[in-house]
């Protein structure tokens, strides 16, 4: 086996882009393969992450007709995080190469070329990274960027403006299944891997047709998904929140022991009111991300599946 390229795409009710999407791969697979970048058996695989559209019929349809194109079917949702990493398990026994991408092509495909160069040039993991989102609405760009940033500053550790289009080479992907966790954050445990590295820079376009299945809402749980599941720090910095809340309650009891002997007492009630409500609400919030871990440890405990496939349809002659 040789320069087998794979490409892997999670696809979460896409039947308004499946068409288009699966036209510009083949083009841009034949276009490698010709210039013999790649090898011949290389394909195009669609995960279908439990769709409610005819998402799933479209990729059986594609692959009766063009053996380029496989899917793997997902036995109900599971996210796109899930839906990607079922995808990147099942090929990297056929690929020497994988890059996965979405299904809307809001990254440009073209910047598949340039991976495959650093590929051949001997990297193993070579990231996408938007060199603009000039194409994105304010709103986006302003808490796709806020995201990033909390990330980082949460103890996260990512490639900025990097989402899951990369590519990996099969022991990367090796690499990869040696983490067992099941709160999963790609983008955070690839970097964790090693080898060497190496980034594209492409404009993020539109999505062409259909609407982002990635709102807000998602957005900000991703993050704290992402936060809580690579990072211990605000653990840590809850810690030194309670610190320093202690050694101001050791001023605040010198100082009410000075007043207290110089005879100046006062009844206390707004102190008091605002230290209970204060200390109500550092308790609640020290109590809420400490819950938030436990959570974590309940859900890898259990160690359950993280996807379950019901079909996998490849052809693999050439
Ligand atoms: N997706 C998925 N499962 C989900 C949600 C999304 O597989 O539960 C896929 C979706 O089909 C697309 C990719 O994840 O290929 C990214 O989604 P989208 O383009 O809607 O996100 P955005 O680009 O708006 O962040
Ligand atoms: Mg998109």
């Amino acid at each position: 086996m040789e320069n087998v390229l794979y490409l892997v795409i999670p696809c979460y009710n896409e039947e308004e882009v499946l068409p288009e999407t699966s036209a510009r791969l083949r083009e841009k697979i034949n276009e490698l393969i010709g210039k013999k970048k790649i090898d011949a058996r290389s394909r195009v695989i669609f995960v279908n992450d439990g769709s409610k559209d005819r998402t799933w019929e479209l990729i059986e349809e594609l692959h009766q007709k063009d053996k380029i194109f496989g899917g793997i079917n997902l036995s109900r949702n599971r996210g796109h995080q899930n839906a990607l990493l079922a995808g990147l398990m099942t090929v990297k026994d056929h690929a020497d190469m994988v890059i996965s991408m979405d299904a809307d092509l809001q990254d440009d495909i073209n910047a598949i070329n340039e991976m495959v160069d650093k590929y051949l040039d001997g990297t193993d993991i070579v990231y996408g990274v938007r060199s603009n989102r000039q194409k994105d609405t304010f709103f986006k760009k302003i808490t796709a960027e806020g995201f990033y940033k909390l990330m980082n500053g949460m103890g996260a550790n990512t490639v900025f403006n990097h989402a899951d289009y990369r590519l990996m080479s099969k022991r990367a992907l090796e690499g990869l299944a040696q983490y067992g966790e099941v709160n999963l954050f790609l983008r955070g445990i690839v970097p964790m891997i090693g080898y060497s590295t190496d980034v594209v820079y492409y404009e993020r376009g539109e999505r062409f047709a259909g609407e982002s299945k990635y709102p807000l809402g998602k957005m900000l749980s991703f993050a704290v998904e992402g936060v809580t599941s690579l990072s211990t720090r605000p653990i840590r910095m809850i810690t030194g929140l309670g610190f320093f809340i202690f050694l101001i309650s050791i001023g605040m009891l010198i100082y009410s022991l000075v007043r207290h002997f110089t005879g100046e007492t006062i009844v206390g009630w707004t102190t008091l009111m605002v230290s209970v409500w204060a200390i109500g609400g550092l308790i609640l919030l020290s109590l809420g991300v400490v819950g938030e871990y436990i959570g974590k440890i309940y859900l890898e405990t259990k160690a359950r599946p993280r996807f379950i496939i019901e079909q996998f349809l490849n052809d693999e002659n050439e």
